[in-house]
């Protein structure tokens, strides 16, 4: 079916004997969701969501096709025939909504992540050329194990169309095996798979006419790879674009899927799963260099959010089906609602990082810090309607309570959200003033459509008290009414000019030219505060109380944001606590050796202390007797993924 305003995404494909109703992918992806090697009933729900929310094919995540590419604690061992049964029930769930199915086979030689039990296991690459990112230094592969890999992909794919998928993934992206094998400033093998261009290719050449030779006619063999993977060692455009051309003329392979970056060092990687400093849609140019090279459909992904960008790539001819993962994490009915013309309605993801691969990368299942039913959909797959409806009071209109408001209207209360200032969004309004952080701010217009389509009363300029309540007199309440700066006592905090971190998001301070960030928390304010006052022209030093700025947040969140603070000059002290400050200088404290660190010629001290939960009314609502229930930074100051979380189970509650 084609839809009137996206009608190249919903064209139909063929890629080799394999018809895709549409043309968005969910691509092969971590989410932690994979059961001591079984894909169990959380693995299955998961990817059901988005098949039922009409992704055209899904391709699982990676999957080991030798015992020695175990890259995480949790691996899918593909390497012998007990995943068969798994992997059938997951291509008969995609196939019976619609959803065409490839499954990932992967080897991820140097590049470990994690192991079974904290030891480091012997890690494989073509040579001794150590990883910089995991400070690995591997074991050259001798030959009978290249042997033996090449022909674990061969065994994996024909296990894969037994179980019916429709076709396989070889990943040589991001500096995986493959990828290691082709570059030569990782590969320094002297022999049949080392040297020349050709040499190095034999590995994947050999890997992708086995699989072909072994598997039936219109089993699908597609090829993943970064086109550039952008780190100091990483294979460049033309490397990527000659191999490909290459693997062309030898025709095994059906489908090259593009991506960007690098596993191997830490700037490579903030591009596995790009977060919003890197613009929509920003690796459709590489799909085009493909398309020019190689004469099989082009799959590209990396930052395409939404189906106006997808369909601006397949319009351009840039690429035949985009990669549209996080898109469908955020909103696992975005096809359906594109296709459907309710594009207001999709929930945009915003590139934060934070819940997807941020969790996966600390070893939690995937979720998503606007729709925490993902990687839950046991718990909140099927929300019905209240047992009875009742006339629910939310408090405070940041994420927390539009959330809470959004689920409880939608299971048929009568709610009526009160936020106090004229805006709704809470510290989200302020967030999105952090530099490279405005589409943050798209958290707020997707809540609130939520709170549209479910019926929400919204009142704003309504400040609620007790007597507010009790005029109301509604069922329940929901409190949600966040949190406001930290500012701990120190020493001559009186002569010291200091003014806090919202005060300088709001312009609201005049710091003067040189400034000491005292950063307690090590989160995105930190870091952004220091990045805005550096760009207006301020000396910066960042004092953080971790041993990095941005320590609590995502990886490729943080490296990107450090590597724009050293570019602007800002000096970076860690492991330090405030101690004191006076008219010109700030007293600090080494948190190890309990040592002074003084800072002088300082004209402002810029407090990022974090928060304290602002939670006046609880005691009121204790006292009234009534029903309700607390969500976000009232009950403890965390993050916005926490307050949607927590508004979530209080509409589920009430
Ligand atoms: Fe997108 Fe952030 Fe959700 Fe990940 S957590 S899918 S980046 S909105």
């Amino acid at each position: 079916m084609t839809s009137e305003r996206f009608p190249h995404l919903f064209s139909p494909l063929t890629i080799r004997g394999v018809t895709l109703k549409n043309r968005i992918l969910s691509t092969g992806h971590e989410t932690a969701l994979v059961d001591r090697g079984r894909l169990g009933d959380a693995f299955l729900a998961y990817h059901e969501a988005r098949a039922r929310g009409g992704a055209g094919l899904i391709i699982s995540e990676v999957a080991s096709v030798h015992p020695s590419g175990i890259f995480v604690r949790d691996p899918i061992p593909v390497y012998t025939d007990d995943c068969i049964p798994d992997y059938r029930r997951l291509a008969k769930m995609l196939h019976g909504h619609g959803a065409a199915f490839f499954a990932q086979l992967f080897h991820p030689g140097r590049e470990i992540v994690e192991t079974f039990d904290g030891s480091a296991p012997v890690s494989y690459a073509p040579s001794a050329s150590p990883n910089e990112r995991f400070h690995i230094m591997p074991r050259p592969m001798p030959l009978d194990l290249i042997e033996a890999v090449i022909a674990g992909y061969v065994a994996a794919a024909a296990r894969m169309e037994e179980a019916g998928a429709d076709g396989v993934e070889i990943v040589a992206s991001h500096g995986y095996l493959p990828a290691q094998f082709l570059n030569p400033r990782v590969n320094q093998r002297e022999d049949a798979y080392g040297g020349s261009a050709e040499n190095r290719l034999r590995f994947l050449s050999e890997a992708a006419s086995g699989i072909r030779a072994r598997v039936g006619d219109g089993f699908v063999v597609g090829l993943r790879i970064s086109a550039e993977e952008r780190s100091h060692e990483g294979l460049g455009q033309d490397e990527v674009l000659e191999a490909c051309a290459a693997l062309a003329q030898e025709g095994a392979l059906d489908y090259y899927s593009v991506v960007a970056g690098s596993s191997a060092s830490l700037l490579g990687s903030t591009h596995i799963v790009p977060p919003m400093i890197y613009e929509a849609g920003y690796t459709a140019p590489f799909g085009a260099a493909m398309r020019a090279r190689v004469d099989r459909p082009i799959i590209v992904t990396g930052r395409i959010n939404q189906p106006q960008i997808a369909e601006q790539i397949l319009e351009r001819g840039q690429a035949d089906v985009c990669g549209m993962t996080r898109a469908m994490i955020c909103d696992p009915e975005m096809a359906n609602k594109a296709r459907a013309g309710r594009v207001d309605d999709i929930r945009a993801c915003i590139g934060c990082n934070q819940a997807c691969v941020g969790h996966f990368l600390a070893g939690y299942p995937i979720s998503c810090i606007q729709h925490p039913e993902t990687g839950r959909e046991l718990e909140f797959g099927a929300r019905g309607p209240a047992p009875r409806a009742k006339r629910v009071m939310v408090v405070g209109g940041g994420p927390a309570g539009m959330k809470a408001a959004a689920v409880a209207a939608e299971r048929g209360h009568q709610v009526t959200l009160h936020e106090a200032g004229p805006q709704l969004g809470g510290q989200v309004l302020l967030a999105q003033l952090l530099p490279t952080r405005t589409e943050f701010g798209g958290v707020v217009p997707n809540l609130v459509r939520e709170m549209e389509l479910a019926g929400v009363e919204v009142k704003r300029n309504s400040r609620v008290d007790r007597a507010a309540i009790e005029r109301a007199a509604p069922d329940a309440v929901i409190l949600a009414t966040g949190a406001l700066p930290r500012r701990p006592p120190f020493e001559g905090e009186d002569a010291a000019h200091v003014v806090d971190a919202w005060q300088v998001l709001r312009n609201e301070a005049n710091v003067g030219q040189s400034v000491v960030v005292a950063d307690w928390r090590c989160d995105w304010v930190g870091i952004g505060i220091a990045e805005k006052l550096a760009e207006e022209g301020c000396r910066v030093r960042l004092a953080c109380n971790g041993t990095v700025p941005g320590q609590v947040v995502q990886q490729y969140i943080r490296d990107t944001g450090v590597g724009r603070l050293h570019k602007l000059g800002v000096e970076i002290i860690p492991y330090t606590r405030l101690y004191g400050a006076d008219e010109d200088s700030v007293y600090l404290e080494h948190t190890t050796s309990g040592e002074p660190v003084i800072c002088e010629e300082v004209e402002t001290l810029v407090l990022c202390q974090g928060h304290v939960a602002d939670a006046t009314l609880e005691d009121d609502l204790r006292a009234l007797g009534l029903e309700f229930h607390m969500a976000g930074d009232c009950l403890a100051p965390r993050t916005a993924e926490e307050a949607v979380l927590e508004g979530l189970r209080a509409g589920v509650a009430v």
